[in-house]
């Protein structure tokens, strides 16, 4: 029996980067909310609240209110200048403000972070968008394996005051950007250790807006996995590589379902309904009835029908000759047909028994040139590594995150206070 050993360095604020915004905000209630009485709080009259029904435009909320055409044109000119009237979603609240029975303003939310504040006082309206304040702070963390990541990092008594649902972020995070090197599921070995610095942007009740992680180690059984963020771009849209400036990413993923076990290996083994010895061509993996079969690469569907022993199949064709079959299916992703174009990781199927199975299961096939391979046992080549006129802020940065993370204890010192307990 294992147990469970973490150590964590802090969770450390850092620059605060932030719209406009007057009001305090108390903790229980809901911003938006706030706002809105903090904007009003001294004014005359009173507040009518509306929902945007399935199917109802801002403009029929005005109409219903009983502002006349003059009226509901100048506020929809004014709301235009900040967002597009036609795309409010179903369930948007919209506040109006009457004072003595004439329109003195409008608040709508956006989402949860922005809302659109139409102001009629002066006769014609004239709007302007609130953002939510936000903070960006980073967490670090750093702790040994016990039974699973997830137990690891979900226990860990210094993120105790982080919310639940950034701790499975951060599990989450982890799990994301070592999936193309390490199955969770499989290979994690007890005493394996991690360390990760995080970053994240926050609202002022504390719930996590976004957030990434900036840089992360896995060891897992005696090898370093690293991934670093880096946004070649910088719009936002970044990746991770590791210490070398290599993408994480590969080709294919390693296993076509997220939580799974495999049941069945590649190559010959006793049959269990034919019950006879037989090649078998691919990895099983033992799954609930219904659960999404993910396409491990991107790729055209070239099959999609229901065959004898395999009951619903999939065949998805990648480049460089590799094909993907999926089997057994209780059925298929909507829009999925022979032709379809999928990305790696698209829910392609769902897990069944059809066809010759004596549970629910996944039959997962791999084809290279042709002939079945074995996917547990192919290394893919990793993806494009770091352009390379970015090479230079990659080296900058990438240097100032790693720093970071090699601050952390590392797992020579994570076994050494183990081994003191
Ligand atoms: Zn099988």
């Amino acid at each position: 029996m294992m147990t469970r050993q973490q150590i964590v360095v802090g969770a450390c604020a850092a620059i605060a980067a932030a719209t406009v915004l007057g009001a305090a905000l108390t903790r229980e209630r809901v911003p938006e909310v706030d706002l809105a009485e903090a904007v009003y709080a001294e004014l005359p009259g009173h507040v009518e609240e509306q929902t945007l029904s399935f199917g109802q435009t801002f403009g029929q909320i005005l109409e219903d209110a009983g502002l006349g055409t003059a009226e509901r044109v100048s506020v929809l000119d004014a709301f235009r200048a900040e967002a597009e009237p036609r795309r409010l979603r179903t369930g948007t609240r919209v506040r109006l403000h009457w004072v003595d029975e004439r329109l003195h303003g409008i608040q709508v939310t956006l989402d949860r972070d922005r809302t659109v504040h139409v102001d009629c006082r002066a006769g014609d309206c004239a709007a302007s968008t609130i953002t939510l304040a936000t903070t960006i702070d980073t967490v670090y963390a750093a702790g040994a394996i016990g039974s699973s990541l997830w137990d690891a990092v979900m226990s860990l008594p210094e993120l105790a005051a982080a919310p639940a649902g950034d701790r499975r972020n951060f599990v989450l995070s982890l799990d994301k950007v070592f999936q193309w090197q390490v199955d969770f599921s499989r290979q994690i070995l007890p005493g394996d250790t991690y360390r990760f610095v995080f970053e994240r942007e926050k609202r002022p009740d504390g719930s996590m807006r976004t957030g990434h992680l900036l840089s992360a180690e896995l060891v897992n059984n005696g090898k370093a996995y690293h991934a670093i963020w880096f946004d070649p771009n910088g719009d936002g849209d970044g990746t991770w590589y590791d210490l070398d400036g290599q993408s994480v990413r590969r080709a294919f993923l390693m296993k076509p379902i997220e939580l799974s076990r495999i049941s069945s290996r590649f190559g010959m083994r006793h049959h269990p309904i034919l019950k006879q010895w037989r090649n078998h061509n691919g990895v099983d993996y033992a799954a609930n009835r219904g659960t999404p079969v993910q396409s491990t690469g991107a790729g055209v569907v070239v099959r999609r029908n229901r065959s004898g022993t395999y009951g619903n199949v999939i065949d998805v064709r990648h480049p460089n000759g590799f094909l993907t079959r999926y089997a057994h299916l209780n059925g298929f992703a909507r829009g999925i047909s022979v032709g379809s174009r999928v990305s790696q990781g698209e829910v392609i199927g769902y897990v069944g028994m059809t066809g010759m199975a004596t549970g629910p299961h996944l039959h997962y096939e791999m084809h290279a040139g042709g002939r079945p391979v074995d996917p547990l046992a192919i290394e893919f080549p990793p993806e494009d590594p770091v352009p390379a006129d970015n090479r230079a802020r990659w080296e900058r940065e990438s240097a100032e995150r790693i720093a970071l993370l090699f601050s952390l204890p590392g797992p020579e010192e994570i076994r050494s206070v183990r081994a003191d307990q």
